[in-house]
């Protein structure tokens, strides 16, 4: 295992830094900064993602002949640090891959000549349609039905915990299109607009409270909604579950440590400021071991993803060891919200929205809470959903245990 990077990996890694230097202004900074989730709103995120495009640094893991950029795999890992490194916004995952990849390996010419362009574009915003209402974990028991009209299928049911639907164009969705044989295999995987009749989204208030274009989460409702079969199918019927494996592979399978060494330079400079008996709080012993125990955990989460990395760029693929990532990667980032909150103290307590109010109304007044730590409380109640999008951490574990342990 080869663990440094070649003086061209460095002189990449430079070029990088230098165009984030560049191209992340003052504006994204801040909005950023007010961000409960490292999102920013939907014309911000358009905006970033086409930057990172035109410099070919958006669908970085395509390959070449969809117009991937053919970066090698430390690269991409180099790539993924430095934006990281610097805070830069995330992107959304849900077109360039999740879709994108399923389209690419299942979907027809057409599909793909009318999407994936678009999606390199950030032309047309994406949702995932898997959960449902009684339908999570077990997501195989899943209700929503498409059944066959002729050329089309009329879809029935409701989707739940909608990222974004809100903002999306489009959806990928699994629905019910057979109730024989084992539930799995009476799934099929469709693509259609969010525009049709019938089609309506319901905004879900999450814990980390109402902040102005931040609402994630929403619930889809379909009644009656037709769309052509020929269209929106990808794949073949009741192939769907095959298909929605292979997304979820690629959804699990993110590096967690640069993105949590920026988390908690965050939570340093926040420690900076405070004041516990006369001194900086980061000087206090008992919060210096805490920061020394998550620097700890990073380091440990660097090397394992720094092993697979190294696989992966010996031409080996990626195993349960996803399953590891992802719970370790966000039970640190949880502790890290945590000790941000610990950091700041009471100013976490004003609701949120209170102080952007005093903000926006341009008071004279003091803002109930300085602004570095407004989003502290709202960023800790948010990363509670960590452990459970993309599969819950529970779920991860038995995939460890029977993938790894042979349980
Ligand atoms: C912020 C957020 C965004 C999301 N975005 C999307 C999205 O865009 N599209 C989408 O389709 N879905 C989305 N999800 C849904 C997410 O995938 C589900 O919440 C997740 O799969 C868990 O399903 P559930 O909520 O139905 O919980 P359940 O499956 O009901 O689980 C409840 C609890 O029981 C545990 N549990 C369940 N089964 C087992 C088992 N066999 N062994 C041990 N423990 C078990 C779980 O770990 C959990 O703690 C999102 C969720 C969140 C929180």
């Amino acid at each position: 295992m080869d663990l440094s990077f070649t003086q061209e990996e460095l002189a990449f890694q430079k070029e990088v830094r230098d165009w984030i230097a560049e191209n992340y202004s003052e504006d994204m900074q801040r909005q950023n900064s007010l961000s409960k989730t490292n999102y920013l709103d939907k014309e911000g995120m358009i905006k970033w993602q086409r930057q990172l495009d035109d410099r070919g640094w958006f669908v970085v893991n395509w390959p070449d002949e969809y117009g991937g950029p053919g970066l090698t795999a430390a690269q991409r890992y180099i790539l993924n640090m430095e934006m990281s490194a610097a805070g830069t916004p995330t992107t959304s995952p849900m077109g360039k891959s999740m879709v994108a990849p399923v389209i690419m390996a299942f979907g027809n010419d057409a599909q793909k000549a009318e999407h994936l362009p678009k999606i390199k574009r950030s032309e047309i915003w994406w949702c995932q349609g898997y959960s449902e209402p009684g339908s999570g974990s077990d997501l195989a028991s899943l209700q929503m039905s498409a059944v066959r009209d002729g050329d089309e299928y009329v879809l029935n049911g409701s989707k739940i915990w909608t990222t974004h639907a809100q903002w999306a164009d489009w959806i990928f969705c699994l629905v019910r299109t057979s109730k024989e044989g084992k539930p799995q295999e009476g799934i099929s995987f469709l693509i259609f607009p969010m525009d049709l009749p019938g089609i309506s989204v319901s905004p879900l208030p999450t814990l980390d409270g109402p902040m102005e274009n931040q609402q994630e989460i929403n619930q889809v409702y379909f009644e009656d909604v037709r769309v052509k079969i020929s269209d929106a199918l990808i794949g073949e019927e009741n192939k769907g579950w095959t298909y929605a494996k292979y997304l979820l592979q690629i959804e699990r399978g993110n590096a967690y440590a640069p993105g949590l060494k920026s988390m908690l330079a965050k939570t340093k400079k926040l420690a900076s400021v405070e004041q516990s008996n006369g001194a900086p709080l980061i000087q206090a012993p008992d919060f210096q071991r805490k920061i020394a125990n998550m620097e700890m955990k990073i380091e440990a989460l660097n090397a394992t993803e720094l092993r697979i990395f190294s696989a992966l760029s010996a031409g080996q693929g990626v195993g349960p060891e996803s399953s590891m990532l992802k719970c370790a990667g966000s039970e640190v980032q949880q502790l890290i919200t945590e000790l941000s909150l610990e950091a700041v103290g009471g100013y976490a307590a004003p609701f949120v929205e209170d102080m952007f109010a005093v903000a926006r109304a341009g008071a004279n007044s003091d803002l109930p809470t300085p602004e570095y730590a407004a989003t502290v409380s709202p960023r800790y109640f948010n990363y509670r959903k960590a452990s459970i999008y993309a599969g819950s951490n529970e779920i991860q574990r038995n995939i460890m245990s029977k993938m790894v342990l042979g349980l």
